[in-house]
């Protein structure tokens, strides 16, 4: 912090000036470092499951005989490629995020349909885990944007609900429209966090308990594709956790007045 990078080329101008240019680098180097980071993490994600999936093979070629081994290895290579799957769905969707344009591209979202589409696609998770996912609160909210892109954000925050809550628990969403806002809150009573977690948990790869997250299918990139889909639609998403309580992810957009102001009215209702 507080270090300042820049590129200095001088130019001796006859014989009594010299011509320096500066370019500050700084923000340059900071996208280098950030990407390069990323680009380590990933090799070292996708490493895990395609040495797993290669050694069960090696495994299952030498014991095809033996159907327990083949049946449980079979399992564990099905599980480690879906990891793989989930994994690689995940680094495309945040890299199209990188360039997506939801100001240009987007249209009017009724916030209530993307929600109720979110829980749709959460729905087995939840079912196999016994647990109910509620939805209330204002009704008729629009806002404007990608309804497939923020559908992904909402079904990230209830799957890590599910996913980080004990079985027979409830997932509460509440939804409220004031001042210019739309706010839409998803609740769990679920394991939580402590306060360093929740500074880091938007961060790619970041997982509060790497472990549980593999286990569960987490891949580590879900809320940072949250934080970038609500960013890009001009919102903010915040935490709120106690360990062993639960957690309230919250996410603030600008309602569909608010949204638009600067934007071209292309999508705007009538
Ligand atoms: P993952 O695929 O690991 O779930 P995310 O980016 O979605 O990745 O979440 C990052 C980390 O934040 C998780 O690994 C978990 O430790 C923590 N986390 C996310 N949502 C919750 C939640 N609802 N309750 C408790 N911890 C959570």
């Amino acid at each position: 912090q507080g270090t300042i990078i820049v590129n200095v080329r001088a130019a001796v101008l006859g014989d009594e000036y010299i011509l320096l240019l500066a370019d500050d680098r700084t923000e340059i180097t900071r996208t280098e470092r950030i990407r390069n980071d990323f680009v380590a993490n990933v090799s070292h994600e996708l490493k895990t499951p395609v040495g797993a999936i290669s050694l069960l093979a090696e495994a299952l070629e030498a014991s095809p005989d033996d159907e327990d081994a083949v049946r449980r290895f079979a399992a564990r290579m099905h599980k480690e490629a879906s990891r793989l799957a989930a994994l690689v769905q995940d680094i495309i969707e945040l890299s199209r995020l990188q360039g997506a344009d939801v100001v240009h591209q987007g249209k009017a979202v009724d916030i209530n349909e993307v929600v109720a589409d979110a829980v749709d696609r959460s729905r087995l998770a939840a079912e196999a885990k016994d647990i109910e996912v509620r939805v209330g609160g204002d009704v008729g909210a629009q806002v404007f944007g990608d309804p497939d892109l923020l559908t992904n954000a909402f079904r990230n925050l209830i799957d890590n609900a599910v996913r980080y809550s004990p079985g027979n628990t409830t997932v509460g969403i509440g939804i409220r429209h004031r001042d210019g806002l739309v706010s839409v809150s998803v609740t769990d009573q679920g394991i939580g966090m402590g306060p360093e977690d929740q500074e880091r948990v938007f961060e790619r790869f970041y997982r509060a308990d790497a472990a549980r997250s593999r286990q569960t299918g987490g891949t580590g990139l879900g809320l940072s594709i949250v934080k970038h889909v609500v960013e890009n639609h001009g919102g903010e998403v915040t935490v709120w956790s106690q360990p062993g309580k639960g957690s309230t992810f919250t996410v603030r957009l600008p309602d569909l007045e608010g949204g638009t102001e600067d934007q071209s009215a292309a999508g705007r209702p009538p």
